[in-house]
């Protein structure tokens, strides 16, 4: 019976090369090559192409005891500092010797970003280095850094979280994604991911790209290729607030423990606040932007939570919450020009 034999090695194929993934004498991302135990640091090389190369660092802890591979990510929005610093913290908290399985830290996706002080882009080609995924080797540096770590990171982890924040122009109150795909046991171990991160306010998505070949976003090209993943916000306006790089920290701590790759309990969200929709408000006009009310404010249906003046004091668009919900963020500062977000209110959803 060849077919049954065939199946019987096939299978046996799928088992080793799971248990493989889980449970390699080292781990390599990049530059960096840890063996079981051990920590190590090295760089993702981004070669140069139409336009320059780029180096994003790397650290592999590569656990003394066999368990998932966990990629952490922040940076691809450089100002969004409260993300990046959790990161650091985290790879110098972490102990190889105390991980079951493997974590791969890649704390400053957009250098240039960084360097430069330029939110939102990466100012060498003009792109968000969030929705370029999953890449190509043939684009700019955004392009090109997308395709790599789709193939280092992502491709090589079972579980990805994303770290951002409020960039420098966003007031943010602290929120999480949980994406529902329609697989119930992938979203099931997404949604006890991010309930085991501990941010209260969790917006579903349901309507993220499914097309693995068009993900756009990072933690969506972990989704859309079989692995429970999250997106994490924390932290506002170029700020590195104790609080929230704590509650990133924290929160990257907790779900290792949901996924049993350290010991302990995660501590879990007791009465989180499911978001069903987030409604952008946009300015009508160009002008400088007074803000009514604070990141996290719960708002009514026509509330007037701002206002748009001419450069010269003149009242010119007063800004009404288009839905009732949280203020998930405000805009930081007097720039406004037409179009540009004043606020996203999260309409939360009802049980
Ligand atoms: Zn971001």
């Amino acid at each position: 019976m060849p077919s049954l034999i065939t199946a019987i090695i096939g299978l046996a194929l799928v088992l080793a090369s799971s248990a493989a993934a889980q449970d390699r004498a080292t781990f390599s991302v990049g530059s960096a090559t840890a063996a079981r135990g051990q920590k190590a640091i090295g760089v993702i090389e981004v070669p140069a192409g139409t336009d320059a190369g780029t180096s994003i660092p790397v650290a592999v802890f590569h656990g003394s005891k066999p368990g998932p591979a966990l990629a952490l990510v922040s940076g691809a929005h450089g100002t969004e500092y409260a993300s990046i610093i959790a990161l650091e913290k985290l790879i110098g908290l972490l102990n190889p010797a105390e991980i079951s399985g493997t974590v791969i830290i890649v704390p400053l996706v957009n250098i240039p970003s960084f360097e430069r002080k330029v939110p939102h882009v990466n100012p060498v080609d003009g792109k968000s280095m969030n929705r370029m995924y999953p890449g190509k080797m043939d684009g700019t540096q955004t392009d090109r850094a997308s395709f790599l770590i789709t193939k280092q990171v992502v491709e090589q982890c079972d579980h990805l979280i994303d770290l951002h924040g409020g960039d420098l122009d966003e007031s943010l109150r602290p929120y999480s994604y949980w994406t529902k795909t329609g697989n119930e046991q992938q979203d099931r171990i997404s949604r006890e991911m991010v309930l085991a991160f501990g941010l209260d306010h969790i917006i579903i998505s349901a309507d993220r790209p499914k097309d693995p070949q068009a993900s756009r976003y990072l933690e969506n090209t972990a989704t859309t290729r079989g692995k429970p993943s999250i997106t994490v916000e924390a932290g506002h306006a170029g700020t590195v607030e104790a609080e929230d790089v704590g509650a990133l920290v924290n929160g990257c701590l907790s779900v290792m423990r949901y996924l049993k790759m350290a010991p302990g309990s995660p501590s879990v969200v007791e009465q989180p606040v499911w978001i069903e929709k987030v409604v952008p408000l946009a300015s009508e006009q160009t002008g400088v932007f007074y803000p009514l009310v604070r990141r996290g404010t719960y708002v009514q249906q026509g509330m007037k939570v701002g206002y748009v003046t001419d450069y010269l004091g003149k009242t010119i668009f007063e800004a009404r919450a288009p839905a009732q919900g949280v203020v998930l963020y405000i805009c930081a500062v007097p720039s406004m020009t037409k179009g540009a977000t004043i606020a996203n209110i999260g309409v939360v959803a009802r049980e």
